[in-house]
């Protein structure tokens, strides 16, 4: 690491009780402890810090920020983002800046700390209670059905404040002042259990639901954004039942642990980790799994790595204390569907897998998934935003006029840029069932109407077929459509707070290309106002179109077919026999010989499942993205020598208009003598990453980039993007790469808002 890289600036946003309760003195003692520079300010919406100084200071100032509290501050949320050194020369607490935070939705909190000791405290009239909250923690985005966010304007309307909790609601030396959910055993929600014809409630219900589990059947529960289901982790036959019975096959289950000294028998937990899992957000953490883990095998099939998350609602309290083990906690639903929120719907929906339900007549206003996060770069990097964090605002560059971004097709998110604010919704899943395409639908309807920001101008994706883009065909309201790895770098930049110009390096499955073809290992120019396709990884058929990101075997045959040509099917006939098994290579050969259903992409995303196919490792996917994983799991760091190589050629060459096409031929042949040679995966492995991260680096260098922005879902991948990053430091550029915005199509709509607004800027 060099000297630059050793220092840096982080900027934390502080949410929740952090005003007047000492919070700035605090910031400013833990500052000079650790002697970082920088300042800190009370803002409308919280407070703002930001510190510069050694790495490791900021990391320790990170941790003893949320650890070390002063008596009466709260957190709600912290998100922190790095950015690099600004040169403040010392420590200064700023005036107030002004504005009076935006009326709006706040995410639901994880259970407080406060809150928990009632729950376990047996003379706390809120003893077991398991909707305990207060005014800083607990159910929000999930209950709030209008603005502005009273308690008439929640699912808790149907229930009627006791004596006791109204004077505390109405206190406002209270903790519970004005806790809109605030409620108690006499007065609150209700637990129920329902299996087959057997009933309970309260208590008796959540012990049978401790039950069943015990003895190893599958227990649906009504959680905070949705249902979750449960069962034992460490049994392999109930957790194959439960991908038998939800269809999934391979794609991980998270496991919920009682706490962090209970996960620490399963997986290692470094202290940014650590802070992540017991913090207000609480998301799912990717961990790297211990040798020694008894989790069924099931649990993540053939993943070194585990997503685990704690407790976060005072029932999944209640119930881990109860069960003392590690269970499976994956969403409520039928493969890829919407989480299941209402309890009839759970009912039948979930029929089929679930033995048992537990239930409560709490409604839930909107599904609110999981949010899952990783550590990559020694940061925090948010895969998916969702409960926690959504809808907090991300700061954009500049005010504008208000724009309602309708995202993507996987992962789809939507987006509302007001002011000088980019708020973005919750994870809303991929739209390929009518189920997932309601659940789009209403949250644009939500985000626009919620905030009532009555926007005039749609962004969305160029690609046609997106229902996305098709739902914003059916408005009235003027329409901006973004190219897809435009939108990828552009909300990077806005992360970063980075002003053009920037090279993006786009790199995913698939986005619409401007040309029409399938793009997805894309070097952007942003300049002011547009972007330029200054590079692109060489295109190559993709038999079969559609079907072959999931059968990565078909972009491994595409890529042959574009090197070999037809001799393909006569010389190398012993490489294709692994990669064709059963499929008919006459049809195949003949689809390629005349082109027929045969795409062309320019796809990283697809160039990793044909090394993943070739390298014999996965033919295969059944979850989006796992022959990629594979890939990356199977790399053995001992290699360093021998990286592959690709070829930076004019893009003349290769009929583009782009100036330069990144030419992946070497990059096959080398490969291919490798695997002849009979080389491991896991060198194949680290010798692709290796190549790859060096000509994102290269191609940098002779495009005269000095800032270099880092996304699309490629990025997702930690030993991809810290190569990447490497690389470009030695070759001295800068490199940039998402944080609080998940770099895969989660992003899209963030970045869609901002290039609708640079539209708009130059055609009014
Ligand atoms: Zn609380
Ligand atoms: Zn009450
Ligand atoms: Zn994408």
């Amino acid at each position: 690491m060099n000297a630059s890289a050793a220092r840096g600036r982080l900027r934390v946003e502080a949410r929740g009780l952090v005003q007047g309760v000492g919070f700035r003195p605090h910031v400013h003692r833990l500052a000079e402890a650790l002697a970082l520079s920088g300042w800190v300010r009370n803002t409308g919406a919280g407070v703002e810090i930001e510190v510069e100084g050694a790495r490791a200071a900021l990391e320790q100032f990170l941790l003893r920020l949320a650890g070390e509290l002063p008596p009466g501050a709260r957190l709600e949320s912290l998100e922190p983002t790095w950015l690099e050194p600004a040169g403040h020369a010392r420590f200064e607490i700023l005036p107030s800046a002004a504005g009076a935070p935006r009326a709006g939705i706040r995410p639901d909190v994880a259970t407080c700390a406060e809150c928990l000791r009632e729950l376990f405290d047996p003379r706390d009239r809120r003893f077991r209670h398991p909707f305990v909250n207060c005014t800083s923690c607990g159910p929000r985005l999930s209950i709030v059905t209008a603005l502005p966010y009273d308690r008439p304007n929640t699912t808790m309307a149907r229930f009627e404040m006791c004596a006791r909790c109204r004077r505390e609601y109405e206190d406002p030396r209270d903790r519970r002042f004005h806790a809109q959910p605030n409620a108690c055993p006499d007065c609150g929600p209700r637990l129920a259990w329902q299996r087959g014809a057997e009933r309970a409630e309260g208590n008796e219900a959540l012990g049978r639901a401790v039950e069943l589990i015990r003895a190893g059947g599958i227990a649906a529960v009504k959680g905070l954004g949705g249902f979750h289901l449960f069962a034992d982790a460490r049994d392999e036959s109930a957790v194959r039942r439960l991908r038998e019975r939800k269809a999934r096959e391979e794609k991980p289950f998270a496991a919920m642990f009682p706490d962090l000294e209970a996960l620490r028998a399963h997986a290692s937990v470094a202290p940014l980790e650590a802070r992540l899992l017991a913090s207000p957000e609480a998301p799912i953490v990717l961990l790297r799994r211990s040798r020694h883990s008894a989790l069924a095998p099931s649990v993540a099939p053939g993943n070194p790595c585990l997503g685990a998350l704690l407790p976060y609602t005072p029932l999944h309290h209640l119930l881990l204390r109860a069960l003392n083990m590690p269970v499976v906690a994956t969403s409520g639903n039928v493969s890829d569907e919407p989480l299941c929120v209402e309890n009839a719907e759970a009912l039948e929906r979930l029929g089929g897998i679930a033995d048992g339900f537990l239930l409560h007549d709490r409604p839930i206003a909107r599904a609110v998934d999981d949010s899952i996060a990783r550590i990559a770069l020694g940061r925090e990097l948010i895969l998916r935003r969702a409960r926690g964090y959504a809808p907090w605002p991300i700061a954009l560059p500049e005010p504008g006029p208000a724009v309602l971004a309708a995202g993507g097709h996987l992962k789809s998110t939507v987006a509302l840029a007001v002011e000088g604010e980019a708020i973005i919704s919750q994870h809303l899943g991929d739209l390929e069932s009518p189920a997932a395409r309601e659940g789009f639908e209403r949250a644009a309807r939500d985000y626009g109407g919620l905030y009532g920001a009555a926007q005039a101008v749609l962004a969305c994706d160029a690609h046609p077929d997106y229902a996305s883009t098709r739902w914003t065909l059916s408005r009235p309201e003027r329409r901006v459509e973004v190219q897809h790895h435009y939108a990828h770098v552009l909300a990077c930049m806005v992360e970063n707070r980075l002003a053009p110009p920037v090279l993006g390096v786009a790199w995913d499955g698939a986005g619409y290309g401007s040309d029409g073809t399938v793009w997805g290992g894309e070097f952007l120019l942003i300049s002011e106002h547009e972007f330029e396709r200054s590079a692109h990884l060489r295109t190559f058929p993709l038999p079969g179109g559609e079907s072959a990101s999931r059968e990565g075997w078909r972009a491994a045959l595409g890529l042959l077919y574009e090197r070999f040509g037809d001799g393909l099917f006569e010389l190398h006939a012993e490489l294709l026999k692994p990669l064709l098994q059963d499929a008919d290579a006459r049809v195949l050969r003949r689809m390629l010989d005349r082109g027929l259903n045969c795409p062309r992409t320019s796809s990283v995303g697809r160039l990793f499942d044909a090394v993943a196919a070739l390298a014999g490792l996965r033919r295969r996917s059944s979850f989006e993205g796992q022959a990629a994983q594979a890939l990356e799991f199977a790399l053995d760091p001992a290699t360093v020598e021998n990286g592959y190589t690709l070829a930076l050629r004019p893009g003349a060459e290769f009929g583009s208009r782009s100036a330069w096409v990144l030419d992946w031929a070497p990059l096959l042949d080398a490969l291919l003598e490798d695997l002849a040679r009979g080389a491991a995966a896991g060198a194949v492995s680290a010798r692709f990453h290796d190549a790859l991260a060096r000509a994102a680096a290269e191609t940098a260098e002779r495009l005269g980039a000095e800032r270099i922005a880092l996304s699309g879902g490629c990025f997702q991948n930690a030993a991809l993007l810290e190569r990447a990053v490497a690389a470009l430091e030695g070759l001295g550029r800068k490199a940039y790469t998402h944080q609080r915005v998940p770099p895969n199509d989660g992003g899209l709509a963030l970045g869609q808002l901002v290039a609708a607004r640079r539209v708009l800027k130059r055609t009014d």
